[in-house]
């Protein structure tokens, strides 16, 4: 009853807004956000810009995150110029997208985009509400009401350090409440991604998702399967390295909003072992983000993916295929399954392999095969990932740290550690620890080799 009457003043008062609305103009006394906070290049283009006659402000992103105290991570510029326009005042900058055309600006190491502002009501849409096109410019105040939360609508200006505010953006920061402009579910049936959105922002910024744009998002959760493959990936990958990533995808199981997304993802929630192996790897990759350190997109998926790759080795092996190819099978199986929802590109697939093919070769420490191993260009990336997986249980911890050492040592201390290698290694003894048990995350425990038994 009370969410119902809930529902219906925050629809009320999404519906209210007018597109011809004075916005709120609040001075810098009062927010706070000094012109030395944001990007010097985003300054000048803004500067350029209105020399030249036009409109320009920074919006979206960079202005909330300043906000509420944290370092932007990227800036975003809306002006009047058309993208044209916008072309022939800077020299390195280029026009890109076709649904929603922009402008990159090149500015250092620096890239800006600077969007024109858009007009909503033209736009072209599909059988679903979906929006195909959206190049139909208009104003200022047209645009605010087509961007997606009232938090991302706040307008910069920096040569008068004033918030342009249409939608009461600023008040919903400081309640912390993400709460979308105008209808939700016609909004998420324009853009379906935008739920993807909500949650992302929700979890990285902590803030609660308003229960007017909530509450549909399980109901329309469906309409993501008609959104392109490679979109879906650019946001997923914007989720899982938001450095809030375990919070992100605990919050996307909660709306219902993993099935079908990541199509593995659902079933390797489902197990304790692939779980704990996937939480890890989220837990990691925040902390690598957090701490700024390079994130590999390669890596995480090949770790997301991991528990499942596992288990179809397994069931090709006992199937009768020999160990490496049933792994080269269960690989490329995992990863066609995967396209069909989101368009891993090649180059991230290439990686992921790479680290999974690699997987099996830390097993073998006799012989050779050790010296070639660590010359591998892949094979820091491949350690990082064994010990994951010894982390999560999978495979005992001896095994990450004999390589570490041996990788670390010199010569004679190198023959030393393949002298004392777990003979487990070798032929003899691996059969016996073959019958033994099942390593937690399901790997075979030796380096697969033709008499590999099925499991
Ligand atoms: P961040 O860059 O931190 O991920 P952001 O909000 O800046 O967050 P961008 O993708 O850079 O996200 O988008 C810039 C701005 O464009 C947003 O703040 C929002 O105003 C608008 N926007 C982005 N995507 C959408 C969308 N799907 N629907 C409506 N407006 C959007
Ligand atoms: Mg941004």
């Amino acid at each position: 009853m009370i969410r119902k009457l809930l529902r219906k003043v925050f629809t009320r008062r999404a519906a209210k807004i007018s597109p011809l609305g004075e916005p709120a103009r609040i001075p810098v006394a009062q927010h706070g956000i000094r012109r030395e906070q944001v990007s010097p290049a985003a300054v000048r283009v803004c500067a350029t810009l209105q020399e030249h006659g036009y409109q320009a402000c920074i919006v979206g992103g960079a202005i909330r995150d300043l906000l509420i105290g944290r370092p932007p991570k990227d800036h975003d510029i809306a002006t009047s110029a058309t993208p044209e326009e916008v072309r022939a005042l800077f020299r390195r900058s280029r026009i890109i997208g076709r649904r929603f055309r922009i402008v990159h600006v090149m500015a250092g190491a620096e890239t800006l985009e600077v969007s024109t502002f858009r007009a909503s009501a033209s736009a072209e849409t599909d059988r679903h509400g979906r929006v195909l096109a959206d190049n139909v410019y208009g104003t200022q105040a047209e645009d605010a009401i087509r961007r997606d939360f009232t938090i991302n609508a706040l307008y910069y200006d920096p040569a008068t350090e004033t918030i342009i505010d249409y939608h009461h953006g600023v008040a919903d920061l400081r309640q912390k409440t993400l709460r979308m402009i105008g209808e939700p579910r016609t909004r998420y049936r324009e853009d379906p991604v935008r739920m993807l959105r909500a949650v992302r922002l929700a979890a990285k910024l902590g803030l609660i998702i308003d229960p007017a744009a909530r509450a549909p998002i399980r109901d329309m959760a469906v309409l993501l399967e008609n959104v392109p493959t490679a979109r879906l990936f650019d946001e997923m990958l914007k989720l899982l390295l938001s450095g809030s990533a375990v919070r992100c995808v605990g919050q996307l199981r909660e709306e219902g909003l993993h099935h079908g997304l990541l199509p593995l993802l659902d079933v390797i929630l489902d197990q304790p072992v692939g779980e704990r192996f996937i939480w890890l790897a989220l837990e990691n990759t925040d902390a690598r983000v957090r701490a700024d350190k390079p994130v590999s997109s390669g890596f995480l998926f090949a770790a997301l993916l991991w528990p499942e790759v596992i288990r179809v080795w397994r069931e090709r092996q006992a199937a009768g295929v020999a160990p490496y190819p049933a792994l080269f099978e269960a690989m490329d199986k995992i990863l066609d399954t995967q396209a069909t929802q989101l368009a891993i590109t090649r180059r991230i697939a290439g990686d992921i392999k790479d680290l999974w093919a690699l997987q099996p070769r830390f097993e073998k420490r006799t012989g050779k095969t050790p010296h070639r191993l660590i010359e591998h260009p892949r094979f820091r990336a491949g350690w990082d990932f064994l010990c994951l997986r010894a982390a999560a249980g999978g495979i005992a911890q001896e095994i990450p740290d004999w390589w570490d050492r041996f990788a670390h040592a010199g010569h004679d201390e190198r023959e030393a550690l393949l002298r004392a290698a777990p003979a487990g290694d070798a032929p003899a003894r691996r059969k016996r620890r073959r019958r033994k048990a099942r390593t937690a995350d399901g790997a075979p425990d030796g380096a697969p080799s033709d008499d590999a038994p099925n499991r």
